[in-house]
């Protein structure tokens, strides 16, 4: 499928003349139609919650956009929590599914009411330490079967080799402790794969949690009351890959929960999910100005953004299309390697990737940047964080965060040294 970028050269101009480049822009109204689909795949379900992936785009304006969808938010730090109490969230709409947690985030976590998901049996102790002993009414523990996560096409990950969840027997164990100790419904949670693109991951993810409700329920008597598939349905980030299809998805979840939940006489279990970057990703994209190109080699094309604004290629060698803008409808008849300034190799957006003639000052809209984009960025080199902008749905441009400035970066010095010299 041809990826289309969500504005024109001309706009990413009108737009650049106010707000420099490098920046983040989010297109308000995909975001918008997008949460609308995945709270209507999932109507089925009363109760149905996404709780969004607060780490894949941290921006509280994005999250108050979401919040008009009744989304929730699934956190991981403090300031990850403290962002969804700006929002105005309150408890039932925050879950705290952290790993190697602090103790006092359990007690920042409880004070808001969040729903509390529980990665590792040791962490009881931790949290009635927190909590001076009084354990919340509802909580959640994080589930890992162990071995190769397999589906009718293939093997999509490796949970054995992943520092995440609970065994099966840490599982019944953990459920029975909870329970003696005054936790009255219970939650299963696991994330067993990510970025899948395939409709069957969450129906497969579905069904094998659900099959472990039932025999939880009947082993230690908990009382379970929702399943939370976590994230992981992920995105197309080539043109070749169709994208997922969530109605056909909410579906797949849906019969797993008929054959399997309802014939055990949990038909009022309530699914929730924590998608991060199905929700946000191709809903956000990095924009960067041509600013330098050299002929070694290779062809070179230097931007103003680098792998500190968007870490990705780097980190992963993760592919991202890159529309010329303006150039939509020219023939990719060059050759080149788009890169940015970090002293460090793998400072590439794109690895010989054909693209149209770019001249200097072109704008490259890099797609799929929504999630798990900007909130990767780091100071490496000295750079700075690039503002994050949002398409409202009336055209209008907003920012929604500002770029950072040398001021910002210079201010965690020790003031009574070097800061006044440096600003
Ligand atoms: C990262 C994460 C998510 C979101 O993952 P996506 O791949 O962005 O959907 C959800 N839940 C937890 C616990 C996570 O760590």
């Amino acid at each position: 499928m041809q990826k289309k970028p969500f504005i024109t050269s001309r706009q990413a101009e009108e737009i650049a003349a106010q707000y420099p480049t490098p920046f983040y822009l989010y297109d308000e109204a995909g975001l918008r139609r997008n949460c609308e689909a995945i709270r209507e795949a999932f109507a089925w379900n009363p109760g149905f919650r996404e709780f969004f992936a607060v780490k894949a785009t941290p921006n509280p304006c994005l999250m108050q956009i979401m919040r008009e969808y009744d989304f929730g938010f699934d956190c991981s730090s403090d300031a990850e929590l403290l962002l969804s109490r700006a929002v105005g969230a309150d408890g039932a709409h925050i879950m705290y599914s952290s790993n190697d947690t602090p103790e006092n985030e359990f007690a920042i976590a409880a004070e808001l009411g969040a729903i509390i998901n529980l990665d590792d049996i040791t962490m009881i102790e931790h949290v009635e330490h927190a909590l001076g002993g009084k354990f919340p009414e509802t909580m959640c523990c994080r589930y890992n079967p162990g071995g190769v996560f397999r589906m009718s096409n293939g093997i999509m990950d490796n949970p054995g080799d992943s520092k995440y969840g609970m065994t099966r027997a840490q599982m019944s164990e953990a459920f029975r402790r909870l329970k003696e100790k005054g936790v009255r419904s219970f939650g299963i949670h696991a994330f067993l794969a990510s970025n899948t693109v395939t409709n069957e991951y969450y129906p497969e993810l579905a069904g094998q949690l659900f099959a472990l409700a039932t025999e939880l329920q009947s082993e230690t008597g908990a009382r379970i009351t929702f399943i939370n598939l976590s994230g992981g349905v992920g995105i197309p980030y080539t043109p070749e890959q169709a994208p997922n299809d969530i109605r056909a998805i909410g579906e797949g979840v849906r019969r797993r929960f008929e054959e399997i939940l309802v014939p055990a006489g949990m038909g009022d279990v309530v699914i929730y999910t924590e998608m991060g970057r199905f929700v946000t990703g191709p809903y956000g994209a990095l924009v960067t100005k041509a600013i330098n190109e050299k002929h070694i080699y290779k062809e070179y094309i230097g931007v103003d953004a680098c792998a500190a604004n968007l870490m990705r290629p780097a980190m992963y060698g993760a592919y991202h299309h890159i529309t010329v803008l303006g150039k939509e409808e020219e023939f990719p008849d060059h050759r080149y390697d788009i890169v940015g300034s970090l002293c460090e190799n793998n400072d590439k957006f794109a690895v010989d990737r054909e693209l149209p003639e770019i001249a200097m000052g072109d704008f490259l809209f890099i797609h799929d940047a929504g999630a798990h984009g900007f909130s990767m960025g780091y100071n490496y080199n000295g750079k700075r964080w690039c503002a994050e902008l949002l398409l409202k749905e009336d055209g209008t441009v907003q920012q929604i965060r500002r770029a950072q400035t040398l001021r910002d970066y210079f201010a965690t010095l020790d003031s009574t040294l070097y800061y006044e010299r440096l600003v």
